[in-house]
């Protein structure tokens, strides 16, 4: 075993605070990383506060992991010490069912998807995630980093980019089609700038008026606040797909009109609380309401690789650890510009 220290709360309504704990010891086909930075996801948020049921304690949050080899069991084949290694939400999963070959292990038909903090490993122990000074990780689940990108910055395309890719991918999202991000978040301006990226013709739908600049930069070509009730209205029977990004209770019927025929609207955001739908919305033009959950690995990678040789990493702000606590009270005022990044060089003693 090895000493890990890390920030954890201990119940849905504590603070977090300096835990310890112990990593097992890097196994033959085990990467051991010294964690450099940990991205802050609203995830970690509605987990931390039990928001959507099960919640394991103590918990170290964190699944958007960058940092640096350290040591590598004798059967690794993919790194080596001092290569850049990233963890996102996974770090195992059964590896044998028709979802796992298929290189969709998040989707694991048996269950056994082991989410980096939160989970359990088939042996019942508990997780422990970014929010740490190490993690040990098979490498099947541990994915290599550009060194021509911002490292603080890749950390949160482990969790953000992956989610946002993903369902983007899955529904070949093409140059012209008129596209609409639904909140500008950390998912959110990764969303926006893929869809850019990928040629389509952005609208970026947002409750925050300040955000409007912002949202331009980052690729959007039209920016709707959401606030007053008649502004989507406009906007009825235009899109081919809405990714929404939304973590908190918000109207999906006023978003789904926005589809014209055949579109889909895919959430990525989990509120706690569920939301109506009306038949209405989807019946008229055929509409679809679906949903994504992360990406697989080999899709994870090819996200990496594609942000590598097109420059793309998440707009960051860098905290140390000690500001945990307000960080989460900041975005849940969706007052993040996009990300928080904690450097965890702020967790040694000075
Ligand atoms: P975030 O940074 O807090 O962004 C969420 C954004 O949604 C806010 O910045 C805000 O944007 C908007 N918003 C918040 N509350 C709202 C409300 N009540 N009504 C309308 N808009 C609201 O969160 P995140 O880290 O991007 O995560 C977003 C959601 O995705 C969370 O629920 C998270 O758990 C979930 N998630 C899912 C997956 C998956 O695999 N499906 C993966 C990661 C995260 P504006 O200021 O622009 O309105
Ligand atoms: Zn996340
Ligand atoms: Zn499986």
């Amino acid at each position: 075993m090895s000493h890990a220290v890390g920030y954890a709360t201990r119940s849905a309504k504590s603070r977090l605070g300096p835990f310890e704990f112990e990593r097992r010891e890097p196994g033959p086909r085990d990467v051991q990383i010294e964690i450099l930075f940990s991205g802050v996801c609203h995830s970690d948020i509605h987990q931390a506060r039990d928001e959507w049921g099960g919640s394991i304690y103590p918990m170290v949050p964190g699944h958007e992991i960058a940092g640096r080899v350290t040591h590598v069991g004798a059967a690794v084949r993919k790194f080596k010490v001092g290569d850049l290694a990233g963890v996102g939400c996974m770090v195992d999963s059964c590896r044998e069912c028709g979802s796992c070959r298929d290189g969709e292990e998040q989707y694991c038909e048996r269950g056994m998807t082991v989410f980096t903090y939160n989970g359990r490993f088939h042996d019942g122990m508990p997780t422990y995630g970014g929010y740490s000074s190490h993690i040990v990780v098979d490498e099947a689940f541990v994915l290599r980093i550009s060194p021509k990108l911002d490292l603080a910055a890749v950390a949160p395309l482990l969790c953000a980019g992956i989610t946002t890719y993903s369902p983007m991918k899955h529904w070949d999202v093409q140059p012209g089609q008129r596209v609409g991000v639904i909140g500008l978040g950390g998912l959110g301006h990764m969303a926006l700038k893929f869809a850019h990226a990928f040629g389509a013709h952005v609208t970026q739908f947002t409750t925050t008026p300040g955000k409007e600049a912002d949202a331009r930069r980052l690729g959007a070509r039209e920016v709707v606040v959401t606030r007053d009730p008649g502004a989507l209205k406009p906007h009825e029977d235009s899109f081919h797909f809405l990714i929404d990004t939304v973590s908190g209770d918000h109207d999906l019927n006023s978003y789904l009109r926005l589809l014209r025929r055949n579109g889909t609207m895919v959430l990525v955001g989990a509120p706690e609380h569920p939301a109506p739908v009306e038949a209405f919305s989807v019946i008229g033009k055929r509409r679809s309401l679906a949903g994504s959950a992360i990406g697989g690995i080999a899709q994870t990678q090819e996200m990496l690789d594609y942000c590598a040789e097109h420059g793309i990493v998440s707009d960051i702000e860098r905290i140390p650890i000690q500001q945990i606590n307000e960080a989460y009270e900041r975005v849940l005022k969706s007052d993040v510009k996009y990300r928080f990044v904690i450097d965890m060089a702020s967790l040694k003693p000075r």
